[in-house]
């Protein structure tokens, strides 16, 4: 099925070095509205620094980042590389971009309520009284509503990451990105936070996700890239992907992940 929807995410040529060692060789990427796109590879292939790179956490040594309409371009300058943005443009461009990270990064002096609404109290500089109530809406999708007056060290590591969905979530951001969000959790409490992320791409929302699930790769993405030393190795939809039309070294990936 060809997909019309409106491109909201497109990196392009993004270059990446640390020192010597050249991270993201190029990379390129479009995701379309409603796109959940599940980012594949193994340990070291340059995936965080990628998702790092769409919210300018890295500095991209070259490329042009572009979210929902706002566009930054790396310029290369006599003493290096700059960003060809003011410090506007960069909070204009993350505030269009939500980010969960393997390691939740909850505020552990605030409970689960003041977690959630902390970004739309101060950055959007919305009502305490909308704040809450839109908190509370969202933490009720995501199953929390109950523990909303926990702290962060009272909660399962599932449930500590299902607020920081609600957190990212409360920014009404263009598009999620994902880091391994399941990796710290024990196994039984996986299934938790794969069933919230599986219900905010059926609700259309754009999506981008580094992850080891291979059954949300297959199942709920309709992309899947697959990285390797830092360059796009093979990409397509998860029936071509997983249906022997990824290269060898994807299949060998996979095989390795069963
Ligand atoms: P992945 O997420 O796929 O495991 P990363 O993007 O974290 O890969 O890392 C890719 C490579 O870049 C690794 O070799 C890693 O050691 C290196 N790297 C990442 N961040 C830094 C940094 N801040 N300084 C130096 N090297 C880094
Ligand atoms: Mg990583």
């Amino acid at each position: 099925m060809t997909n019309y929807a409106p491109i909201t995410l497109s990196m392009s040529e993004i270059r990446k070095s640390f020192g010597s060692l050249e991270v993201l060789k190029g990379i390129s990427l479009d995701a379309r509205k409603g796109d959940v796109i599940s980012i594949l590879g193994a340990s070291g292939s340059g995936k965080s620094t990628f998702l790092r790179c769409i919210n300018l956490l890295e500095t991209p040594d070259s490329g042009v980042v572009s979210v929902a309409g706002e566009t930054i371009e790396m310029k290369r300058h006599a003493r290096g590389h700059q960003l060809a943005a003011n410090h506007r443009q960069v909070e204009s461009l993350r505030s269009r971009l939500g980010m969960v990270f393997q390691s939740f990064n909850l505020w552990s002096h605030m409970t689960v309520l003041q977690n959630v609404i902390e970004g739309p109290l101060y950055v959007l500089k919305r009502s305490k009284k909308e704040c809450v109530e839109q908190a509370e809406k969202i933490l009720d999708r995501v199953g929390l509503l109950n523990r909303k007056d926990f702290y962060p060290s009272q909660l399962s590591g599932g449930q500590q990451q299902r607020v920081a969905i609600a957190r990212a979530l409360a920014m009404e951001p263009e598009v999620m990105l994902f880091d391994e969000p399941t990796s710290a959790l024990d196994p039984e409490l996986v299934g938790d936070v794969l069933k919230v992320m599986r219900s905010l791409a059926e609700e259309g929302r754009t999506m981008l996700v580094v992850t080891h699930e291979m059954g949300f790769a297959r199942n709920v993405s309709n992309r899947v890239v697959f990285m390797h030393q830092g360059a796009i190795d093979c990409q397509g939809t998860p029936e071509e992907m997983f249906g022997e039309q990824g290269s060898p070294r994807f299949q060998q990936f996979i095989s390795s992940h069963r």
